[in-house]
C-alpha cells in the first residue's frame, strides 16, 4: 500500500503541554484523514518538527522508504522555516502543504493567549510557504478546514496523482524496433524523459517476442484463448489468426515480467518474422494498465501508464487513442479515432467481438482485433510532447458520444468525440500547441489531475476547454 507522511511543524519556545496538544491534533486529523483516503493511501504521522536534525531525519524516512509515494505538511504553531530548509531540500517526492486548523470555528467567548499560541497556522503556515517558494520546490497547497469535503477531494486527488509520480519514476519500457521511419511527433529526447519521469526507455528486437511466440505452449495457448473467449465474442472463423495474437500477448507478458517491463512500443515498419501488428495482444494489455505506444512513440506509451495508474479506482476508462478522422457537418462536428487497431478494450461500451480483417498498410497478414463501440460521457484528452528544450502538456476537455449511424464496413474500435468550446477553436488550439495525433483519453481523469501532475512535475501546461476563447486562441497562436 502506497503511503503518504504526514510532517507537522512547531517548536520548543511553548512548552512540553502545547507540543502533546499538537501531536494529539495531528494524530486525530490523520485518522480522520485515513477513513477519507485510505482506499488510495495510508497517512502516516512523523514526529513533529521542533529542530532542523528531526525535519531532516523525518525527510530521509520519506526518502528511503519506497511505498512512501508524497509528504503532506502543515504548521499547527508558528516553525521558524530555517527548521526546514536542510529537510525540504533532501526531499524528492511531491510535497502537499496543507493550510488548515485543527479547529474550525474561533472561540470568540473563550478564546486566550494560550489558544493564539496552539492555534496559529496564518502565522506559520505563511513562515513555511515563504521558505517552500524561496527553495523553488514544486508543490501543491491546499487551504480551507481539514473534514470539509472539497479539501478531502484535493488531497485524495493529491494522493493519486502523487502515486502516479511514484510509478512514474518506476517505468521500465520497452520499445521493440524503432519509431516510425519519418514521424516527427513521436520522436524526442530519451535521456531527458528519464531523468524528469524517471522513464526508462530501452531497446529490444522485435525478434524477442518472435521468439518467444514461437516457444509458447500449448497450455499457455489455450489459457490465452480462454481468457480471449471469456472477455470477447469469438466473430471470426479464422481462430488461427486470433491464436497468434494469443501467442504474442504470452510472449509479451513474459517478456515483461523477465525484463521489468511495464509499458512498450512496437512499430508496423519493424515486423521482422511476426505475421500480423499486434492487435488485440496490445487492446488486452492496455486494459490490464500496460503503457502502450504504436509507431514506436514512447512518450504516449510512458504517458499512458502514468495516467492509467492515477485513474486507478475511479469509473470510467484511461488509454491510448489516435486521431483519425472528422464529420465536419457545420455546427455539429465530430471525431473519429481510430483507424488502427490499438484501441484499449477498456473502452468498449459493449462487449467487443473478435474480428480479423486486412489492416490496409503495412503488408503482414490480416490481423485479429477486437471491434467495439466507446462509451460516452465527459473526458480529456491529453498528450505530452519534446520541444528539444522542455516538455508540454496539451489537455482538452471533450465529449465522448455515440456515433450518430452504423459504421458496417470500419471493423476497428470506434471511439467518436466532440470537440470543446467548438470545434474552431478547440482543434486550433491543439494544433497552435503542437498537440500531438497521439493522445490519452480519459473518462476518469479531468484537467485538474492532470494541471496537478504537471504542476508536481514541473511541465508546461496548455489547457483547452469551455474557457478558451477567441482571444486566447489568439495569444496561443502568437507565443
Ligand atoms: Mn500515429
Amino acid at each position: 500500500m502506497s503511503k503518504l507522511y504526514f510532517i507537522p511543524g512547531s517548536q520548543d519556545l511553548y512548552g512540553e503541554e502545547c507540543l502533546k496538544q499538537v501531536a494529539a491534533d495531528c494524530k486525530e486529523m490523520v485518522d480522520f484523514l485515513n477513513t477519507k483516503v485510505g482506499d488510495v493511501v495510508t497517512i502516516e504521522l512523523l514526529p513533529t518538527v521542533e529542530t532542523s536534525d528531526i525535519c531532516v531525519e523525518n525527510m530521509k524516512k520519506v526518502v528511503c522508504d519506497d511505498e512512501c509515494v508524497g509528504v503532506i505538511t502543515w504548521m499547527h504553531t508558528f516553525s521558524p522555516a530555517k527548521m526546514w530548509i536542510k529537510g525540504l531540500q533532501l526531499l524528492n517526492k511531491p510535497l502537499l502543504h496543507l493550510h488548515t486548523q485543527a479547529n474550525e470555528k474561533l472561540p470568540y467567548d473563550e478564546i486566550d493567549m494560550d489558544f493564539m499560541n496552539l492555534n496559529q497556522a496564518a502565522h506559520g503556515d505563511r513562515e513555511y510557504g515563504f521558505i517552500v517558494a524561496k527553495l523553488g520546490i514544486k508543490h501543491e497547497v491546499v487551504a480551507g478546514y481539514y473534514k470539509n469535503d472539497s479539501v478531502v477531494a484535493k488531497i485524495r486527488r493529491f494522493a493519486q496523482v502523487a502515486k502516479a509520480i511514484g510509478y512514474s519514476k518506476n517505468i521500465r519500457l520497452a520499445t521493440f524496433g524503432n519509431n516510425m521511419r519519418d514521424v516527427a511527433v513521436t520522436d524526442g529526447n530519451r535521456l531527458e524523459c528519464e531523468i524528469k519521469y524517471g522513464w526508462e526507455v530501452k531497446y529490444w528486437g522485435i525478434g524477442e517476442i518472435v521468439k518467444g511466440a514461437a516457444e509458447v505452449t500449448d497450455a499457455e495457448l489455450a489459457e490465452k484463448m480462454n481468457e480471449y473467449t471469456s472477455k470477447y465474442t469469438m466473430a471470426t472463423d479464422n481462430v488461427a489468426a486470433v491464436e497468434e495474437q494469443a501467442r504474442y500477448e504470452v510472449a509479451l507478458e513474459k517478456f515483461m515480467a523477465a525484463n521489468g517491463v511495464n509499458a512498450f512500443t512496437d512499430t508496423f515498419q519493424d515486423l521482422n518474422g511476426m505475421n500480423q501488428l499486434p492487435g488485440i495482444a496490445a487492446q488486452n494489455l492496455m486494459a490490464k494498465g500496460i503503457g502502450f505506444g504504436p509507431e514506436g512513440d514512447y512518450k504516449i506509451s510512458a504517458f499512458s501508464a502514468v495516467l492509467m495508474k492515477m485513474a486507478e479506482g475511479r469509473e470510467g476508462a484511461t488509454g491510448f487513442i489516435e486521431d483519425y478522422t472528422y464529420d465536419l457537418t457545420e455546427g455539429q462536428e465530430l471525431e473519429l479515432a481510430s483507424h488502427m487497431l490499438e484501441v484499449p478494450a477498456s473502452f468498449a461500451l459493449n462487449k467487443p467481438e473478435i474480428q480479423v480483417h486486412p489492416l490496409g498498410i503495412g503488408g503482414k497478414a490480416d490481423p485479429a482485433r477486437l471491434v467495439f463501440d466507446g462509451i460516452t460521457g465527459d473526458g480529456i484528452q491529453v498528450t505530452l510532447i519534446d520541444l528539444g528544450d522542455h516538455f508540454r502538456i496539451i489537455c482538452a476537455d471533450i465529449e465522448l458520444v455515440k456515433q450518430p449511424k452504423p459504421m458496417p464496413k470500419l471493423p476497428v474500435a470506434r471511439i467518436m468525440y466532440r470537440h470543446k468550446p467548438n470545434f474552431e477553436i478547440g482543434t486550433a488550439a491543439w494544433c497552435y500547441a503542437g498537440g500531438a495525433h497521439h493522445s490519452v483519453v480519459s473518462t476518469s481523469l479531468t484537467r485538474a489531475d492532470i494541471a496537478l501532475f504537471a504542476k508536481l512535475t514541473g511541465t508546461e501546461l496548455i489547457v483547452i476547454g469551455d474557457d478558451t476563447t477567441e482571444a486566447e486562441l489568439y495569444r496561443l497562436s502568437n507565443r
